[in-house]
């Protein structure tokens, strides 16, 4: 065991303040007990090199030492001196290793309250089919929490302010002394905040915020679709601490349509047709989203053809122009036929000479 603090750090009696400092940080990274879970034998070093340090930082108690030895005022190690364990400062221990003690926050003063970004709002609007096509400016209601009108944010009754914890002196943090060592963590009188508010805002009861409910006047583009999102920037939820606001998302929801099916940018629409339009061909007039047009069936055309009507589809959501309508053919069979339209489709028959069911013959 080290006789002195000197051979402790393993500095010489003249050493320099930034040798010592050197030293210290040296040997107490080696021994720390984060570093050496479990090891009492560190655990007794680490305790020895620290208390060396605060003897030979401190000039004054350096210079009682170096005049008056361990036996003098302030004598070393520990004991009833100066020198007590139980005041180690994770905060400056943290400074000095320069984030060793994980990824938390640093420790101490205004670094308590941090800037938090808002959260960001989701808001759902249903829109007609028609209304998808052509874009539509609708208005959304979206309830947010925002800074209290009445306080500010502060959280404390107009006329008054939040105090200085005095449970953690505005850190922000307690150490919690366990043997040896300092354990910190949010104070849980003020909840890192550094302040507490001895008179609430009655508007907030002290939070600071309120809900309220805004309206948003928003522009669905042409095009849209289910699930489509329009993103508003900064119209979500109210930052923390002065931090930026979150961003309000509006999610489209589109009626279906009757007539028509969303396939992308293409519109699909079934287009029944008879017998005799799908085999001796036509020109039938189909609606579309901008007016009835006029569709050409080629003879022979049969059923689940999709015939191509360009340009006349949904406006493409990115860029300019437009899809296609799909025509999807259905041919359809009557159910009830007059007693003419039963003997015309006999006397087809009677001449027909196709077999539909050539693949079957042997
Ligand atoms: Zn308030
Ligand atoms: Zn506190």
């Amino acid at each position: 065991m080290a006789t002195s603090p000197y051979e402790t750090l393993g500095v010489p009696k003249n050493a320099s303040d930034d040798e010592i400092k050197e030293a210290y940080r040296k040997l107490a990274r080696t021994y720390h007990p984060d570093a050496n879970p479990g090891d009492n034998g560190a655990e007794d070093r680490f305790k020895e090199v620290q208390a060396a340090y605060d003897l030979l930082k401190d000039p004054e108690k350096r210079k009682q030492y170096d005049t008056f030895g361990a036996a003098g005022p302030g004598g070393f190690p520990g004991g009833a001196g100066n020198v007590r364990f139980e005041e180690f400062d994770l905060g400056s221990l943290g400074d000095l290793f320069g984030g060793m003690f994980g990824g938390g926050r640093r420790a101490g003063g205004a670094g308590a309250r941090q800037p938090l970004r808002g959260d960001d709002v989701e808001a759902r609007v249903r829109i007609s089919f028609e209304d998808s096509l052509d874009g539509v400016q609708v208005r959304v209601p979206v309830e947010t929490e925002t800074v209290c009108s009445v306080c500010s944010g502060t959280g404390a009754e107009p006329g008054t302010s939040p105090v200085v914890c005095p449970q953690c002196s505005g850190r922000g943090i307690v150490s919690d002394s366990q043997g040896l060592f300092a354990f910190s963590q949010p104070c849980p009188r003020c909840q890192g905040n550094g302040t507490i508010v001895e008179k609430p805002c009655r508007n907030c009861r002290g939070s600071g915020r309120e809900r309220t409910t805004k309206r948003y006047s928003v522009k669905i583009p042409a095009g849209a679709k289910t699930g489509t999102r329009v993103r508003l920037k900064g119209k979500g939820e109210a930052g923390r601490n002065g931090g930026p606001p979150g961003d309000l998302f509006v999610v489209v929801d589109v009626e279906p349509s009757p007539l028509y099916e969303r396939r992308g940018s293409d519109l699909v629409l079934e287009v029944p047709l008879t017998f005799a339009e799908a085999a001796l061909g036509a020109s039938v007039e189909i609606p579309t989203p901008d007016g009835p047009v006029s569709l050409k069936i080629p003879a022979g055309t049969e059923s689940g053809k999709l015939l191509r009507v360009k340009g006349r589809g949904a406006p493409h959501l990115r860029g300019s122009g437009r899809g296609d309508l799909l025509a999807r053919v259905k041919v359809t069979v009557p159910k009830k036929l007059t007693k003419a339209e039963k003997e015309a489709l006999e006397a087809y028959g009677k001449v027909s000479r196709e077999n539909p069911r050539e693949a079957f013959a042997r």
